[in-house]
C-alpha cells in the first residue's frame, strides 16, 4: 500500500501533522523530491519538530525513513537534524539514503545567495539553501551522486569539468573567491564519511517492501503552485512537487500509489513572491497570521512571517486536480473559530470575464478574487473527535469546500497535535485502506 501525501497549495499545508499522524499505521516514509529549503512541523510527545530534509516519520521509533534519489541531499544538514532529534531524547530514527541522491555543495549554497544579491529587488524569494543551482547542475551533469562519492577517480574528474565553470561565475559574475581542487575533495571525502552509514539502493528496498505489503508513505514538500510545470512559474521550486513525481523520485513503478493524499488548508498561506489571488492585508491579515498554525503562520525553515489569505477554491481545485487527489486533508480548521463570516474565494474575475479555471501566469496576475461568505462557528473545535460533533456552520464550511474542490474530505485537522484528527468515515472509500 503506498500512499502520497502532498501539497495542494503553495505548501505549509500541514503535510508533516498529517505523515506524522498516518505514521502510526505506516512502515516507511519517504522525502522523494525538494531539499531543506521548507519544513515540515510535527508535535508529539517529545515536543515540538521543525523538519526540513528529514521524512516526518522519524518521530516513530517503528518507522523507516528513507531519502529518495529524488531529494537534494545536504548531509550535514541531515546530521543535524538526525542530532537534533536525538538530543532531544527522540529515539534515533531508522534511515536509509539513496546512493542515487545528489548532494548539496557548500558552493550551491553560496551561488544561491550571490544571485539573490544581484537580483536585488527582482530576487525569487529564495529560501537561499542551493536548491535552484543544485537542480541546475543535477540536470547539466554536472552534480555529485552519493554513489560517486566512494570513487575518487570519478571526483576528481568531475571536479576538474565544474572547477572552471563555478569559478567562472564566482570570481567573473559575483566577484567572489574561487574554488579550490583541494577545497571541493575535502568537502566531498567528509560528506562520504558522514552519509556512509546510511547509503544504499533505497529504490530495492522499496520495492521489497512493496512485495511484503508493507504500507509506505511518500511525502510531498510545497504544493502544487510551485510545482514547476504545472505552478506558479517562475516563481515555483526546483523539482516537481506532484504525486506523479513520487515514484520517480522514489525509485517506485508509476502504478505504485494506491492512494493520494492532498493536503489543503481552511484557508490560505504562502512563502516568498509569487502571484497569489486570495492574499489578505492590513490587520485582517495580522490577525489571522498571529492567530495562524500553531503559533502565528512564521516559516518553519525561515521564520519569515506567511502571506495570508481566505481560502481559494480556484487554486485548490486545480491543486487537488493536478496532484490526483483520491483523497483531501483539510487542516488548520480550528483557527477559523474567531470569524463573524468567513470569505471564500470561488471564482476569478480576469479582464471582466469570471472563472473557476487556474490560468497561467501572465493571466493568473490580472485576477481579482470574487469572494463568497459563509457562516463562522464561533466556538472552539479542538478535542472533536466526530465528524457528527462539530458544530453545524463548521461542518457547512468543510461540506461547501469539499463540493467546490470536488474531491472527498475524508480527514480534518483540528489542531498541530497528532492526535488532532477527525476520519470523515463515511467518506473513505471502501477499497482504500
Ligand atoms: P508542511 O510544510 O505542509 O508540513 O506545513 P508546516 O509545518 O510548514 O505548517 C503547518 C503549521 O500548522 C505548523 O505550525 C503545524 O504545527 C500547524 N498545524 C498543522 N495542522 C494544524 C491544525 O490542524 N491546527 C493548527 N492550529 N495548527 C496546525
Amino acid at each position: 500500500m503506498v500512499q502520497a501525501v502532498v501539497g495542494a497549495n503553495w505548501g505549509d499545508e500541514g503535510k508533516g501533522k498529517i505523515v506524522d499522524t498516518l505514521s502510526d499505521r505506516a512502515d516507511i516514509v519517504v522525502r522523494y523530491q525538494g531539499g531543506a529549503n521548507a519544513g515540515h512541523t510535527i508535535v508529539n510527545q517529545y515536543g515540538k519538530f521543525a523538519l526540513h530534509t528529514l521524512p516526518s516519520g522519524v518521530c516513530h521509533p517503528d518507522v523507516s525513513n528513507v531519502l529518495g534519489n529524488g531529494v537534494a541531499l545536504n548531509i550535514p544538514l541531515v546530521m543535524k537534524e538526525i542530532t537534533d532529534l536525538v538530543s532531544r531524547g527522540v529515539p534515533e530514527p531508522k534511515l536509509l539514503i539513496s546512493d542515487r541522491a545528489q548532494v548539496v555543495m557548500s558552493y550551491h549554497i553560496l551561488l544561491d545567495q550571490y544571485e539573490e544579491e544581484r537580483l536585488g529587488g527582482k530576487s525569487f524569494g529564495s529560501t537561499k539553501s542551493g536548491i535552484a543551482p543544485f537542480f541546475s547542475d543535477k540536470y547539466a551533469k554536472i552534480g555529485f551522486q552519493v554513489s560517486e562519492l566512494f570513487d575518487d577517480e570519478i571526483l576528481a574528474d568531475r571536479i576538474e569539468h565544474i572547477l572552471p565553470l563555478k569559478n567562472a561565475l564566482l570570481t567573473g559574475l559575483y566577484q567572489k573567491e574561487a574554488l579550490t581542487v583541494e577545497g571541493l575533495m575535502e568537502e566531498l571525502h567528509r560528506y562520504r564519511d558522514l552519509v556512509a552509514p546510511y547509503a544504499c539502493d533505497t529504490a530495492s528496498y522499496l520495492e521489497n517492501a512493496c512485495r511484503e505489503g508493507k504500507t509506505i508513505l511518500l511525502e510531498g514538500q510545497l504544493g502544487t503552485m510551485k510545482d514547476p510545470d504545472h505552478g506558479i512559474y517562475p516563481m515555483v521550486t526546483s523539482s516537481p512537487t506532484l504525486a506523479g513525481y513520487g515514484t520517480i523520485g522514489a525509485g517506485l513503478p508509476p502504478y505504485a500509489i494506491d492512494k493520494v493524499i492532498a493536503v489543503t488548508k481552511a484557508y490560505s498561506s504562502a512563502v516568498g513572491a509569487g502571484e497569489f489571488v486570495s492574499e489578505i492585508f492590513g490587520e485582517e491579515a495580522e490577525t489571522l497570521r498571529n492567530r495562524g498554525g500553531d503559533g502565528g503562520e512564521y516559516g518553519a525553515t525561515t521564520g519569515r512571517p506567511r502571506r495570508v489569505g481566505w481560502y481559494d477554491v480556484v487554486a485548490s481545485r486545480y491543486g487537488c486536480r493536478l496532484q490526483g487527489a483520491t483523497d483531501v486533508a483539510l487542516t488548520v480548521l480550528d483557527v477559523l473559530g474567531y470569524l463573524d463570516e468567513i470569505p471564500v474565494c470561488t471564482a476569478y474575475e480576469i479582464d471582466g470575464t469570471i472563472s473557476t479555471d487556474f490560468p497561467t501566469t501572465p493571466r493568473l496576475k490580472k485576477a481579482k478574487p470574487v469572494w463568497e461568505k459563509l457562516p463562522g462557528w464561533k466556538c472552539p473545535i479542538r478535542g472533536i473527535r466526530n465528524y457528527e460533533d462539530l458544530p453545524e456552520n463548521c461542518r457547512s464550511y468543510v461540506e461547501f469546500i469539499e463540493s467546490r474542490i470536488g474531491c472527498p474530505i475524508t480527514m480534518i485537522s483540528n489542531g498541530p497535535g497528532r492526535e488532532d484528527i477527525i476520519y470523515r468515515e463515511s467518506r473513505i472509500r471502501e477499497d482504500a485502506v
